[in-house]
Formats: C-alpha cells, structure tokens, sequence
C-alpha cells in the first residue's frame, strides 16, 4: 500500500497577482454586487409579484449575529453579548415578513429553507419557534422540504437541536476551516 502525501500547490506570484482583488462572494443569488441604487422597492415588488403562482420558492433568513467574531469572517454579522439586540431583530423580522406576505400575490409553496449568518443558533428557541411558525403559515412547505442552518458549535446546546428538530429542520450546515487548536485560537474560533 502507498500512502501519498497531499500535494499542496504553492502560491506563486502569478497567482498571487491574478487573485489579488476584490470579487462578489458567491453566497447569495442575486449577489451583493447586483442591489444598486438601481434596485427599489418598486424593483422588489415587480420581482415579488412576478413569482410563478406553481413554482415553490426557496427562503433565505439571515441572523447577523455571532458570540464572537472569527477573524478572518466575511459574513454581515456582528458580535454581541446580550441577546437585546437579537430580540428586536426577530421583531423587526417578523414585521418584514408580514410586509412580505402583504405584497405577495398568492400564497406560494416553500421547497427549502435556509437560516443563515452570523450564527442561526443565537436565535432564543422562541425565536426559532416564531420565526418558523410564521413561515409556515405564510407559506405551503412541500413535503421533505429541506430546512437547514448554518450552526456554531462552539455556542449550540442541546436544547437548541431539539427545539430545531421539532421545527422541521432536517440539514444542519458547519464551517470548519481547520481542527488544528493553533490555527483555531489564532483565527479566535
Ligand atoms: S461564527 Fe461564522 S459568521 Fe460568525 S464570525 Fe465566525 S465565521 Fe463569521
């Protein structure tokens, strides 16, 4: 038996050069770089009414908060340590979601739903429990639809799984760069 080592490619300069600079992150569709002064409400209502009445859409719920900030993070988030800040996003969210409801023109079907961040699990569980009520009232999840989360290890508890288990969530999303501790303290994970 062989065991090769892993070949890891060097950065050269020419690399270096040709991926210096900056470029939208991929993240999110539209990206970040297509919502120009440009893009109003009128844009997003045009958008919303336009939604095939079939078709199921896919949800995306974003939590920018995190209980501390990786460094090397990219993310819209923003470390906080009280959940007062978190609170009044949930409420302000859940107002935007009956704006939501409001300018769509037909109740949709849901095929997936995504909480990502920041860090979905600083969501309190009645948090997670309005925010997903809400959303299915608003919306006719399709059988096996997938509900996921993106979840930091480091601040999620039990209770936190068995309340999103109870939820419907089915897919759970963790970002590990690396188990090296070193590398991990050095990038405050
Ligand atoms: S936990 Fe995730 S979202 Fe929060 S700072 Fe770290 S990498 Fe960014």
């Amino acid at each position: 038996m062989t065991v090769l080592a892993p070949t890891r490619p060097r950065p050269t300069p020419e690399l270096i050069a040709k991926y210096d600079g900056r470029a939208p992150r991929y993240t999110s569709y539209p990206t970040a770089v297509q919502f120009t002064p440009q893009v109003q409400e009128d844009t997003y209502r045009t958008w919303l009414e336009a939604l095939p009445a079939g078709d199921a859409v896919s949800l995306y719920v974003h939590v920018p908060f995190c209980s501390r900030l990786c460094w090397y993070c990219g993310c819209n988030t923003r470390a906080v340590n009280r959940h007062e800040p978190i609170g009044e996003y949930v409420r302000y969210l859940l107002r935007e979601m009956g704006m939501l409801e409001a300018a769509l023109p037909t109740k949709l079907g849901a095929s997936a739903l995504h909480f990502g961040g920041g860090t979905p699990n600083m969501l309190a569980i009645e948090e997670l429990d309005a925010i997903v009520a809400e959303l299915r009232r608003m919306f006719d999840f399709e059988d096996g639809a997938e509900i996921a989360a993106e979840l930091d290890p480091a601040s999620l508890t039990r209770d936190w799984v068995l309340a999103a288990g109870r939820n419907g969530l089915n897919r759970a999303s963790l970002g590990v760069q690396t188990l090296d501790p070193k590398v991990q303290e050095a990038v405050n994970r």
